[in-house]
Protein backbone atom coordinates (compact mmCIF):
# COMPACT_ATOMS: atom_id res chain seq x y z
CA UNK A 1 0.00 0.00 0.00
CA UNK A 2 2.59 2.50 1.08
CA UNK A 3 4.32 2.21 -2.70
CA UNK A 4 1.01 3.87 -4.07
CA UNK A 5 0.94 6.47 -2.03
CA UNK A 6 2.85 10.15 -3.11
CA UNK A 7 6.45 9.93 -2.97
CA UNK A 8 6.51 13.26 -0.63
CA UNK A 9 3.63 11.17 1.39
CA UNK A 10 6.35 8.76 2.24
CA UNK A 11 8.89 10.81 2.68
CA UNK A 12 6.94 12.67 5.50
CA UNK A 13 7.11 9.34 7.31
CA UNK A 14 10.47 10.30 8.02
CA UNK A 15 9.89 13.33 9.38
CA UNK A 16 6.82 11.88 11.67
CA UNK A 17 9.20 8.78 12.82
CA UNK A 18 12.38 11.46 13.87
CA UNK A 19 9.74 13.81 15.90
CA UNK A 20 8.47 11.10 17.92
CA UNK A 21 12.05 9.98 18.96
CA UNK A 22 12.74 13.60 19.57
CA UNK A 23 9.59 13.79 21.69
CA UNK A 24 8.19 16.57 19.40
CA UNK A 25 4.90 16.98 19.09
CA UNK A 26 2.78 17.85 15.86
CA UNK A 27 2.49 21.59 16.75
CA UNK A 28 6.11 21.78 16.41
CA UNK A 29 6.85 19.95 12.86
CA UNK A 30 3.49 20.21 11.07
CA UNK A 31 4.91 23.55 8.86
CA UNK A 32 7.64 20.84 7.65
CA UNK A 33 4.30 18.60 5.82
CA UNK A 34 3.64 21.81 3.58
CA UNK A 35 6.28 23.40 1.15
CA UNK A 36 7.16 26.84 1.60
CA UNK A 37 6.81 28.14 -2.01
CA UNK A 38 6.43 26.29 -5.41
CA UNK A 39 6.84 27.57 -8.66
CA UNK A 40 4.90 25.52 -11.66
CA UNK A 41 5.70 27.38 -14.90
CA UNK A 42 5.80 27.30 -18.86
CA UNK A 43 8.80 27.66 -20.56
CA UNK A 44 8.03 28.23 -24.53
CA UNK A 45 11.24 28.29 -26.38
CA UNK A 46 11.99 28.31 -30.54
CA UNK A 47 13.20 24.43 -31.27
CA UNK A 48 15.63 24.69 -33.93
CA UNK A 49 13.38 24.15 -36.69
CA UNK A 50 11.51 27.08 -36.32
CA UNK A 51 8.74 25.60 -34.64
CA UNK A 52 7.58 26.51 -31.04
CA UNK A 53 7.17 23.78 -27.94
CA UNK A 54 6.29 24.70 -24.09
CA UNK A 55 7.81 22.72 -21.61
CA UNK A 56 6.49 22.17 -17.66
CA UNK A 57 9.02 23.75 -15.23
CA UNK A 58 9.39 23.28 -11.41
CA UNK A 59 11.08 25.18 -8.58
CA UNK A 60 10.11 24.37 -4.68
CA UNK A 61 11.80 26.38 -1.81
CA UNK A 62 10.66 23.97 0.94
CA UNK A 63 11.83 25.44 3.70
CA UNK A 64 14.18 28.32 4.75
CA UNK A 65 14.72 28.09 8.04
CA UNK A 66 18.36 26.94 8.20
CA UNK A 67 18.97 29.84 5.31
CA UNK A 68 18.55 30.18 1.87
CA UNK A 69 17.03 27.38 -0.19
CA UNK A 70 19.88 25.18 -2.08
CA UNK A 71 19.36 22.29 -4.40
CA UNK A 72 19.67 21.09 -8.12
CA UNK A 73 17.56 21.21 -11.25
CA UNK A 74 17.17 18.23 -13.11
CA UNK A 75 16.13 17.54 -16.56
CA UNK A 76 13.93 14.05 -16.99
CA UNK A 77 11.06 13.20 -19.02
CA UNK A 78 8.96 11.66 -15.82
CA UNK A 79 9.85 14.39 -13.62
CA UNK A 80 6.42 15.90 -12.19
CA UNK A 81 5.32 17.96 -8.82
CA UNK A 82 5.75 15.47 -6.59
CA UNK A 83 8.60 14.32 -7.32
CA UNK A 84 9.96 17.77 -6.93
CA UNK A 85 8.64 18.53 -3.53
CA UNK A 86 9.64 15.27 -2.56
CA UNK A 87 13.93 16.41 -3.78
CA UNK A 88 13.47 19.38 -1.90
CA UNK A 89 12.21 18.11 1.53
CA UNK A 90 15.24 15.74 1.27
CA UNK A 91 17.30 18.26 0.20
CA UNK A 92 16.11 20.28 3.49
CA UNK A 93 16.87 17.16 6.06
CA UNK A 94 20.46 16.84 4.14
CA UNK A 95 21.72 20.61 4.68
CA UNK A 96 19.98 20.63 7.79
CA UNK A 97 21.98 17.09 8.89
CA UNK A 98 25.32 18.24 7.72
CA UNK A 99 24.58 21.75 9.14
CA UNK A 100 25.00 23.49 6.29
CA UNK A 101 23.69 27.19 6.48
CA UNK A 102 20.87 26.48 4.05
CA UNK A 103 17.07 24.98 3.32
CA UNK A 104 16.30 22.66 0.91
CA UNK A 105 15.19 23.38 -2.61
CA UNK A 106 14.59 21.49 -6.27
CA UNK A 107 14.01 22.10 -9.42
CA UNK A 108 13.32 20.63 -12.69
CA UNK A 109 11.76 20.36 -16.20
CA UNK A 110 10.24 17.97 -17.66
CA UNK A 111 12.25 17.21 -21.30
CA UNK A 112 13.85 14.16 -22.33
CA UNK A 113 17.35 16.59 -22.72
CA UNK A 114 18.57 13.37 -25.29
CA UNK A 115 16.10 14.38 -27.97
CA UNK A 116 17.08 17.98 -27.46
CA UNK A 117 20.09 19.78 -29.96
CA UNK A 118 22.30 21.88 -27.39
CA UNK A 119 21.55 25.03 -28.37
CA UNK A 120 17.49 24.53 -27.76
CA UNK A 121 18.73 22.68 -24.21
CA UNK A 122 20.93 26.34 -23.71
CA UNK A 123 17.11 28.09 -24.93
CA UNK A 124 15.49 25.74 -22.34
CA UNK A 125 17.96 26.40 -19.82
CA UNK A 126 17.87 30.54 -19.92
CA UNK A 127 13.61 30.37 -20.21
CA UNK A 128 13.46 28.40 -16.91
CA UNK A 129 15.53 31.13 -15.13
CA UNK A 130 13.45 34.27 -16.96
CA UNK A 131 10.55 32.48 -15.47
CA UNK A 132 12.04 32.33 -12.32
CA UNK A 133 13.99 35.13 -11.48
CA UNK A 134 12.09 36.21 -8.52
CA UNK A 135 12.60 33.23 -7.03
CA UNK A 136 16.41 31.95 -7.40
CA UNK A 137 18.92 34.46 -6.03
CA UNK A 138 22.48 33.94 -4.85
CA UNK A 139 20.88 34.58 -0.69
CA UNK A 140 16.92 33.14 -1.52
CA UNK A 141 17.77 29.94 -3.38
CA UNK A 142 20.29 28.50 -5.06
CA UNK A 143 20.54 26.30 -7.97
CA UNK A 144 23.16 23.24 -8.96
CA UNK A 145 23.21 20.35 -11.31
CA UNK A 146 21.03 17.08 -10.64
CA UNK A 147 20.38 14.38 -12.89
CA UNK A 148 20.99 15.19 -16.96
CA UNK A 149 22.28 18.84 -15.41
CA UNK A 150 25.69 19.96 -15.68
CA UNK A 151 28.69 22.60 -15.23
CA UNK A 152 26.92 24.03 -18.59
CA UNK A 153 23.98 24.20 -17.77
CA UNK A 154 25.01 25.96 -14.37
CA UNK A 155 26.97 28.25 -16.76
CA UNK A 156 23.97 29.16 -18.60
CA UNK A 157 21.74 29.33 -16.03
CA UNK A 158 24.21 31.88 -14.52
CA UNK A 159 24.77 34.14 -17.17
CA UNK A 160 21.24 34.31 -17.61
CA UNK A 161 20.28 35.19 -14.27
CA UNK A 162 23.07 37.66 -14.27
CA UNK A 163 21.91 38.89 -17.29
CA UNK A 164 18.73 40.29 -15.70
CA UNK A 165 19.92 41.34 -12.93
CA UNK A 166 22.64 43.55 -14.19
CA UNK A 167 25.39 42.56 -12.41
CA UNK A 168 27.74 39.43 -12.41
CA UNK A 169 25.87 36.86 -9.56
CA UNK A 170 27.84 33.81 -9.85
CA UNK A 171 26.88 32.80 -6.15
CA UNK A 172 23.39 32.09 -7.86
CA UNK A 173 24.23 28.20 -8.82
CA UNK A 174 27.03 25.97 -7.99
CA UNK A 175 28.65 23.41 -10.07
CA UNK A 176 29.54 25.99 -12.72
CA UNK A 177 32.26 25.44 -14.93
CA UNK A 178 35.43 26.85 -13.44
CA UNK A 179 36.12 30.11 -15.72
CA UNK A 180 32.72 31.01 -14.65
CA UNK A 181 32.81 31.01 -10.99
CA UNK A 182 32.92 27.06 -10.48
CA UNK A 183 34.96 25.33 -7.74
CA UNK A 184 37.44 22.81 -7.86
CA UNK A 185 36.66 19.23 -6.77
CA UNK A 186 32.58 19.84 -6.93
CA UNK A 187 32.86 17.73 -10.58
CA UNK A 188 33.64 14.55 -8.53
CA UNK A 189 31.93 15.96 -5.42
CA UNK A 190 28.80 13.60 -4.67
CA UNK A 191 31.07 10.30 -5.46
CA UNK A 192 33.73 11.19 -3.38
CA UNK A 193 31.52 12.09 -0.65
CA UNK A 194 30.02 8.95 -0.46
CA UNK A 195 33.50 7.57 -0.87
CA UNK A 196 35.30 9.19 1.86
CA UNK A 197 31.66 7.96 4.32
CA UNK A 198 32.28 4.57 3.02
CA UNK A 199 36.43 4.25 4.17
CA UNK A 200 35.89 5.87 7.26
CA UNK A 201 33.01 3.44 8.45
CA UNK A 202 35.01 0.07 7.04
CA UNK A 203 35.91 -0.69 10.60
CA UNK A 204 32.04 -0.50 11.70
CA UNK A 205 30.79 -1.95 8.84
CA UNK A 206 33.41 -5.14 8.44
CA UNK A 207 34.57 -4.43 5.09
CA UNK A 208 37.68 -3.06 3.00
CA UNK A 209 39.53 -3.22 0.21
CA UNK A 210 38.23 -6.38 -1.92
CA UNK A 211 34.96 -6.34 -0.99
CA UNK A 212 32.66 -6.38 -4.07
CA UNK A 213 30.30 -3.33 -5.11
CA UNK A 214 27.69 -3.03 -7.30
CA UNK A 215 26.85 0.08 -9.00
CA UNK A 216 23.56 1.19 -10.40
CA UNK A 217 23.90 4.20 -12.68
CA UNK A 218 27.06 5.17 -14.44
CA UNK A 219 26.65 8.84 -14.44
CA UNK A 220 28.15 11.69 -12.67
CA UNK A 221 28.15 10.38 -9.29
CA UNK A 222 28.15 6.84 -10.24
CA UNK A 223 30.99 6.70 -12.05
CA UNK A 224 32.95 8.45 -9.74
CA UNK A 225 32.11 6.39 -6.81
CA UNK A 226 33.13 3.59 -8.77
CA UNK A 227 36.22 5.34 -9.55
CA UNK A 228 37.88 5.91 -6.48
CA UNK A 229 36.63 3.00 -5.16
CA UNK A 230 38.45 0.80 -7.77
CA UNK A 231 41.78 2.89 -7.30
CA UNK A 232 41.19 2.31 -3.30
CA UNK A 233 40.98 -1.85 -4.05
CA UNK A 234 37.44 -2.38 -4.20
CA UNK A 235 36.26 -5.13 -7.05
CA UNK A 236 33.29 -3.09 -8.79
CA UNK A 237 31.71 -6.48 -9.88
CA UNK A 238 28.56 -4.66 -11.89
CA UNK A 239 27.55 -1.73 -13.28
CA UNK A 240 24.49 -0.73 -15.12
CA UNK A 241 23.31 2.35 -16.77
CA UNK A 242 19.95 3.35 -18.33
CA UNK A 243 20.45 0.86 -21.74
CA UNK A 244 21.92 -2.16 -19.56
CA UNK A 245 24.65 -3.07 -17.40
CA UNK A 246 27.43 -5.13 -17.31
CA UNK A 247 29.60 -7.71 -14.61
CA UNK A 248 32.55 -9.06 -13.94
CA UNK A 249 33.56 -11.25 -10.96
CA UNK A 250 37.06 -10.82 -11.12
CA UNK A 251 36.38 -6.91 -11.05
CA UNK A 252 35.62 -4.51 -14.14
CA UNK A 253 38.53 -2.28 -15.27
CA UNK A 254 37.00 1.08 -14.43
CA UNK A 255 38.92 3.06 -15.93
CA UNK A 256 39.01 1.54 -19.49
CA UNK A 257 35.36 1.30 -18.85
CA UNK A 258 35.12 4.90 -18.31
CA UNK A 259 36.64 5.37 -21.62
CA UNK A 260 34.25 2.76 -22.93
CA UNK A 261 31.26 5.02 -21.75
CA UNK A 262 32.36 8.32 -22.78
CA UNK A 263 32.93 7.15 -26.29
CA UNK A 264 29.95 4.18 -26.59
CA UNK A 265 27.52 6.04 -24.53
CA UNK A 266 27.02 2.56 -23.04
CA UNK A 267 28.01 0.10 -20.11
CA UNK A 268 26.53 -2.90 -21.64
CA UNK A 269 28.39 -3.11 -24.95
CA UNK A 270 32.12 -3.12 -22.83
CA UNK A 271 34.44 -6.00 -23.90
CA UNK A 272 35.85 -6.16 -20.53
CA UNK A 273 32.23 -7.76 -19.04
CA UNK A 274 29.40 -9.79 -19.29
CA UNK A 275 26.40 -7.79 -20.55
CA UNK A 276 23.53 -8.37 -18.30
CA UNK A 277 19.56 -6.51 -17.84
CA UNK A 278 19.79 -3.65 -15.58
CA UNK A 279 17.18 -4.76 -13.93
CA UNK A 280 19.44 -7.37 -12.74
CA UNK A 281 21.76 -4.97 -11.25
CA UNK A 282 19.89 -4.66 -7.55
CA UNK A 283 20.50 -8.33 -7.51
CA UNK A 284 23.99 -8.52 -8.53
CA UNK A 285 25.76 -10.86 -6.34
CA UNK A 286 27.85 -8.50 -4.14
CA UNK A 287 28.97 -7.08 -0.50
CA UNK A 288 27.95 -3.28 -1.31
CA UNK A 289 25.05 -2.12 -3.73
CA UNK A 290 25.77 1.67 -4.58
CA UNK A 291 21.94 2.78 -6.09
CA UNK A 292 23.34 6.02 -8.35
CA UNK A 293 20.59 6.23 -10.89
CA UNK A 294 16.89 7.46 -9.73
CA UNK A 295 14.69 7.73 -6.64
CA UNK A 296 12.57 4.36 -6.03
CA UNK A 297 14.62 1.54 -8.15
CA UNK A 298 14.95 -0.54 -4.99
CA UNK A 299 10.63 -1.49 -4.77
CA UNK A 300 8.66 -4.27 -3.04
CA UNK A 301 9.27 -5.70 -6.48
CA UNK A 302 13.13 -6.54 -6.09
CA UNK A 303 14.08 -5.88 -2.61
CA UNK A 304 14.06 -9.42 -1.17
CA UNK A 305 16.57 -10.26 -4.30
CA UNK A 306 19.21 -7.84 -2.81
CA UNK A 307 22.20 -10.19 -2.01
CA UNK A 308 24.29 -7.24 -0.66
CA UNK A 309 24.76 -6.39 2.94
CA UNK A 310 25.22 -2.79 2.72
CA UNK A 311 23.61 -0.38 0.40
CA UNK A 312 25.24 3.19 -0.05
CA UNK A 313 22.42 5.61 -1.28
CA UNK A 314 24.39 7.81 -3.52
CA UNK A 315 20.80 8.50 -5.45
CA UNK A 316 18.49 10.81 -3.65
CA UNK A 317 15.75 8.21 -2.56
CA UNK A 318 16.44 4.96 -4.23
CA UNK A 319 14.60 2.94 -2.06
CA UNK A 320 10.77 2.73 -1.53
CA UNK A 321 9.59 3.07 1.84
CA UNK A 322 8.55 -0.81 1.45
CA UNK A 323 11.93 -1.71 0.18
CA UNK A 324 13.11 -0.56 2.95
CA UNK A 325 11.29 -2.19 5.76
CA UNK A 326 12.23 -5.20 3.38
CA UNK A 327 15.84 -4.63 3.77
CA UNK A 328 16.09 -3.61 7.18
CA UNK A 329 14.27 -6.72 8.46
CA UNK A 330 16.72 -8.65 6.60
CA UNK A 331 19.24 -6.87 8.52
CA UNK A 332 21.12 -5.29 5.41
CA UNK A 333 22.44 -1.92 6.81
CA UNK A 334 21.91 1.38 4.74
CA UNK A 335 24.04 4.36 4.51
CA UNK A 336 21.46 6.93 4.01
CA UNK A 337 20.98 9.59 0.90
CA UNK A 338 20.56 12.32 2.82
CA UNK A 339 23.87 11.30 4.36
CA UNK A 340 26.02 9.02 1.89
CA UNK A 341 25.17 11.99 -1.25
CA UNK A 342 25.26 14.85 0.81
CA UNK A 343 29.25 15.72 -0.65
CA UNK A 344 27.56 17.32 -4.15
CA UNK A 345 26.21 20.07 -1.83
CA UNK A 346 28.79 20.15 0.72
CA UNK A 347 31.31 21.19 -1.89
CA UNK A 348 28.33 23.52 -3.20
CA UNK A 349 28.61 24.88 0.11
CA UNK A 350 32.19 25.84 -0.56
CA UNK A 351 31.73 27.26 -4.23
CA UNK A 352 29.26 29.20 -2.52
CA UNK A 353 31.50 30.82 -0.23
CA UNK A 354 34.32 31.08 -2.43
CA UNK A 355 31.94 33.13 -4.93
CA UNK A 356 30.95 35.38 -1.56
CA UNK A 357 34.51 36.33 -0.79
CA UNK A 358 35.87 36.52 -4.10
CA UNK A 359 38.70 33.97 -3.75
CA UNK A 360 39.10 30.34 -4.62
CA UNK A 361 40.26 27.18 -2.78
CA UNK A 362 43.20 25.15 -3.48
CA UNK A 363 41.71 21.37 -3.88
CA UNK A 364 43.38 20.36 -1.05
CA UNK A 365 41.63 21.76 0.90
CA UNK A 366 38.19 21.21 -0.82
CA UNK A 367 38.93 17.37 -0.35
CA UNK A 368 40.08 17.84 3.20
CA UNK A 369 36.74 19.75 4.51
CA UNK A 370 34.61 17.51 2.47
CA UNK A 371 36.21 14.60 3.71
CA UNK A 372 36.28 15.92 7.89
CA UNK A 373 32.57 16.66 7.13
CA UNK A 374 31.40 13.27 6.13
CA UNK A 375 33.56 11.23 8.09
CA UNK A 376 32.29 13.28 11.16
CA UNK A 377 28.50 13.35 10.24
CA UNK A 378 29.04 9.65 9.51
CA UNK A 379 29.99 8.93 12.97
CA UNK A 380 27.49 11.05 14.29
CA UNK A 381 24.75 8.95 12.39
CA UNK A 382 26.29 4.92 13.24
CA UNK A 383 26.59 6.41 16.87
CA UNK A 384 23.24 7.24 17.18
CA UNK A 385 22.07 4.66 15.48
CA UNK A 386 24.09 2.48 17.60
CA UNK A 387 22.85 3.82 20.76
CA UNK A 388 18.83 3.82 19.97
CA UNK A 389 18.93 0.85 18.13
CA UNK A 390 17.80 1.92 15.12
CA UNK A 391 18.80 2.09 11.54
CA UNK A 392 21.12 4.67 10.35
CA UNK A 393 18.50 6.69 8.30
CA UNK A 394 16.49 7.26 11.47
CA UNK A 395 19.05 8.64 12.73
CA UNK A 396 20.08 10.67 10.03
CA UNK A 397 16.62 12.09 10.26
CA UNK A 398 16.50 12.48 14.15
CA UNK A 399 20.18 14.99 13.54
CA UNK A 400 18.96 16.62 10.69
CA UNK A 401 15.29 17.42 12.33
CA UNK A 402 16.99 18.81 15.52
CA UNK A 403 18.91 20.73 13.21
CA UNK A 404 15.82 22.50 11.70
CA UNK A 405 13.43 22.80 14.57
CA UNK A 406 16.96 23.59 17.33
CA UNK A 407 15.69 21.23 20.00
N1 LIG B 1 21.71 17.75 -6.80
C1 LIG B 1 22.59 17.45 -5.72
C2 LIG B 1 21.84 16.80 -4.57
O1 LIG B 1 20.78 16.25 -4.75
C3 LIG B 1 23.42 18.64 -5.30
C4 LIG B 1 22.64 19.80 -4.78
C5 LIG B 1 23.48 21.05 -4.56
O2 LIG B 1 24.68 20.99 -4.72
O3 LIG B 1 22.87 22.07 -4.25
O4 LIG B 1 22.32 16.75 -3.48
Amino acid sequence: MVDQSSLHEQALLHLDEAAQRLGLDEPAIAYLRIPEETMQVRLTIPMDDGSQRSFAGWRCRYDSTRGPTKGGVRFHPASNLDEVLTLAFWMTFKCALLALPYGGGKGAIRVDPDTMSRTELERLSRAFIKQLFHVVGPDRDIIAPDVNTNATVMGWMTDEYSRIAGHPSPAVATGKPLDQGGSLGREDATGRGGFYLLRRLEKQLGIGPGARVAVQGFGNVGLHMARLLHEAGYRIVAVSDSRGATGNAGGLDIPALIVHKSSSKDVASFAGGEKFDAAGLVAADCDILVPAALESTVHEGNAAAVRAGIIVELANGPLTAQADAILERKGVIILPDILANAGGVSVSWFEWEQNRANVSWPLERIHDQLRTRMEECGLAVFELARQHGISCRSAAYMLALKNIVKV
